[in-house]
């Protein structure tokens, strides 16, 4: 299962591994979880036309497991390729395992999340929840997972927006 969108793309989103859905269909964040991640960017006015979708891994793991290492690793030349050719100005990784990939750090998502991390070619990094994690908590309590999301996508939001705007000329 490659990824899907608009190529190139401002905003591009990476998860963990096609789920059982994904697998059948070929394409990414379509189940439950994907359904749930098409509402968050429609919260913030982003539709899935205008971002670029894919996963860290290109394969379903057994039974859902978290990719490892060697895995992640077989496929980087797709992930990176795919990078390359979709030249986002934000990557929002879903969850741990896209993050601690690309950032290179082990801290946890609550860590991490919601906020803005320079990487490679002026790209910035900005950790989100995984969907999956959401369906697991679904309060919308002030601090719960699904609030801090819903403020999380406003930010990548304004950032969008802001990184789009011409610089003043005088
Ligand atoms: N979870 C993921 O991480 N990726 C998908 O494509 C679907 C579910
Ligand atoms: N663990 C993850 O991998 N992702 C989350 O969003 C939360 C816990």
């Amino acid at each position: 299962m490659f990824g899907e969108g608009r190529v190139p793309a401002d905003l591009m989103l990476i998860g963990e591994a096609p789920g059982e859905v994904e697998d059948q269909t070929g394409r990414p964040f379509v189940g439950p979880a994907g359904q749930l991640l098409t509402t968050i960017l429609e919260s913030a006015e982003i539709s899935r036309e205008e971002v670029y979708i894919t996963n860290v891994v290109k394969c379903r793991p057994p039974e859902n497991r978290v990719p490892t290492r060697e895995e992640m690793a077989a496929c980087w030349e797709w992930l990176s390729a795919q990078i390359a050719l979709v030249r986002p100005k934000i990557i929002v990784t879903l969850g741990n395992t896209p993050t601690h990939w690309l950032l290179g750090r082990a801290d946890g998502i609550n860590e991490l999340r919601g906020r803005f991390f320079p990487w490679k070619g002026g790209i910035e990094i900005f950790p989100m929840f995984h969907p999956s994690y959401l369906l697991r908590n679904p309060s919308r309590a002030k601090g719960s997972p699904k609030y801090l999301t819903w403020q999380d996508i406003k930010a990548v939001k304004t950032r969008l927006l802001s990184l789009r705007s011409p610089t003043p000329t005088s």
